[in-house]
C-alpha cells in the first residue's frame, strides 16, 4: 500500500537554529542546549548555526593522517584521508564523501551566493560546502570546516591487507 505524504513543503523558509523538526530531517535530534553542552563554542557556531571557520585557522587545513574523517557532532564517518586535497584555500578539501548518503546536499542562497551546503545526514550539523571546481575524478571540491571534522585514526576499514 501506498502512503503519499502531501503536506506542502513551505518554499523559501530557512529554519536557521534547528530547533523544530523538519520533514527528512535529522535521525539523531538534539536540543540546542545539548548541543551547547556537547560542543565547544566555535563548533557551536559553525555546527549548530551554520557558521564558517577563519581559513587557515583549522587543525586539518594541512593535516596528511591517514584515517576516517568522522562528523564532529555525532561520529558518522565523512571523508576518507585519501580523497583530501590541498587546495590551497584555507579549508580542508576533499574530492568525494566517504559514504555519499552520509551527507546531504541543499542549495544555500546565502552571503548573496548559489552555494551547495554539505550537512550530516545522520545530526543535521554544518560541515561546509560543496563546489565544482575540484580535481579530476569527480571534479568535486568538498570545502569543509575542520572544526565539523574529527579525525579517526584507529579505526580504518579500508587498511591495506598485510602480506
Ligand atoms: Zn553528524
Amino acid at each position: 500500500m501506498k502512503r503519499w505524504f502531501s503536506r506542502s513543503r513551505q518554499g523559501g523558509e530557512v529554519v536557521s537554529d534547528g530547533a523544530s523538526p523538519q520533514e527528512g530531517g535529522p535521525e539523531e535530534v538534539r536540543s540546542e542546549a545539548e548541543w551547547r553542552d556537547r560542543l565547544s563554542p566555535e563548533q557551536y557556531q559553525v555546527l549548530r548555526r551554520k557558521g564558517t571557520e577563519p581559513a587557515f585557522s583549522g587543525r586539518y587545513v594541512h593535516a596528511h593522517d591517514d584515517g576516517m574523517y568522522r562528523c564532529a557532532g555525532c561520529g558518522a564517518e565523512l571523508f576518507n584521508s585519501s580523497t583530501k586535497f590541498d587546495s590551497g584555500t584555507g579549508w580542508p578539501s576533499f574530492t568525494e564523501p566517504a559514504i555519499a548518503e552520509n551527507v546531504v546536499l541543499t542549495s544555500d542562497r546565502t552571503h548573496l551566493m548559489v552555494r551547495t551546503e554539505v550537512t550530516c545526514r545522520r545530526c543535521g550539523s554544518h560541515l561546509g560546502h560543496v563546489f565544482n571546481d575540484g580535481p579530476a575524478p569527480t571534479g568535486q571540491r568538498y570545502c569543509m570546516n575542520s572544526l565539523s571534522l574529527d579525525l579517526d585514526s584507529s579505526g580504518l576499514d579500508t587498511s591495506p591487507p598485510k602480506s
